[in-house]
């Protein structure tokens, strides 16, 4: 019998990635990021990659700390026995990273692709279950004036992609004059979702939400604080348009307080803020079993990150697709085949099907 592969060494740094431009959300702007990589080794010779990107201005988890938070956490991974102490590892993290979820994101990532990687196969088999068909991503408009919004946002639709998030940030009469600029520059078409990134008040959410829902919004994403569950439970009850919830769900526990709040609407769901696609696809799965909608998201990073996010989302049908981020830089160091064209394809294995090339 063959023997059981082990964890021989585990490898994690950070990379600087530029944006195009300027990336602004209500929370902040952002030319640059500092994404996080580990790579662990087995002893039969398998390679896996992780990629957590923290989001300093989300979890309060800043970049250095998270780079030694995961190397802390990190040594206590060679010598483990997999599959057999897999689990037991993944539980070592959540207690050695409660609060560090992108950290805690690479190491399951990198753990779960070595390992299926030894066994031959993709990673959403460990996850249960592969998707076939590609999913179409929608596109990300920066927090900027209306007339700027409103030129990128047709930049996009001529690019082929037919769903724009705008990024807004009040104050609600700028906000409202944003989507309109963005509905007339690209017409009656193209769909478009918003998200305040917790900017409005229920004040706010309710003198904007009506004419958001006059200009053919779909989609309200986190318009309240994320602490505030209450008021988005609340508000999700009674808008014209669907709520999501993005910064508000970091956990499990945080989806079912939610939910007994009375929540009904999309759950946006990312590997780097919940700590790892496993962790994803459960929340994910969790969020359609109790008659929410799925969204899959993700930080700004790289294409190694959206390649488990692909993974992640691979059991339920999401509702909403949005897995731009590396268009958003302006140079992605994995380098992963993500795109075919607009459309994000199928997850692809062995592992995650994606081996980063950071020579470039
Ligand atoms: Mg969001």
């Amino acid at each position: 019998m063959q023997a059981l592969p082990r964890v021989s060494s585990v490898e994690v740094f950070t990379l600087e990635v530029r944006v195009r431009g300027v990336f602004r959300i209500a929370l902040g702007a952002e030319t640059r990021v500092e994404t996080l990589y580990v790579k662990v080794t087995l002893d039969d010779g398998s390679v896996g990659w992780g990629e957590g990107a923290p989001a300093p201005r989300i979890t309060g988890e800043y970049p250095r700390a998270a780079l030694e938070a995961a190397r802390i956490a990190s040594q206590h991974l060679p010598g483990i026995r997999l599959p057999e102490e897999l689990s037991d590892a993944l539980e070592l993290l959540s207690r050695l990273l409660p609060r560090s979820p992108a950290a805690r994101a690479a190491l399951e990532s990198a753990l779960l692709d070595a390992y299926s990687r030894s066994i031959g196969a993709p990673l959403c088999a460990l996850l249960g279950g592969c998707r076939s068909e590609p999913l179409r991503t929608s596109f990300t408009i920066s927090l900027d004036e209306p007339e700027v919004m409103a030129s990128k946002a047709a930049e996009a639709v001529e690019k082929g992609f037919r769903r724009l998030k705008l990024k807004l940030g009040g104050p609600p009469s700028l906000d409202i004059a944003r989507v309109e600029a963005v509905r007339k520059a690209v017409g009656d078409d193209a769909e478009i979702m918003v998200d305040a990134n917790q900017a409005w008040s229920l004040a706010a959410a309710n003198k904007v939400i009506p004419r958001l829902e006059s200009l053919g919004v779909m989609l309200v994403e986190q318009p309240l604080p994320a602490w505030d569950l209450r008021g988005l439970a609340e508000l999700s009850r009674r808008s014209p348009i669907p709520i999501a919830v993005d910064e508000s769900v970091m956990d499990m526990h945080d989806l079912a307080e939610l939910v007994g709040l009375g929540f009904r609407g999309v759950v946006n769901v990312k590997v780097s803020r919940v700590g790892g696609p496993l962790r994803a696809a459960r929340i994910l799965q969790a969020s359609v079993d109790m008659g929410l909608e799925a969204m899959v998201g993700c930080m700004l990073e790289t294409s190694l990150g959206i390649s488990h996010a692909v993974h992640a989302v691979s059991t339920v049908k999401p509702s909403f697709v949005d897995l731009d981020a590396p268009l958003l830089l302006e140079r992605d160091p994995a380098a992963c085949k993500v795109y075919d064209g607009v459309m994000v394809a199928p997850p692809r294995g062995p592992g995650v099907g994606c081996e980063p090339r950071l020579s470039v």
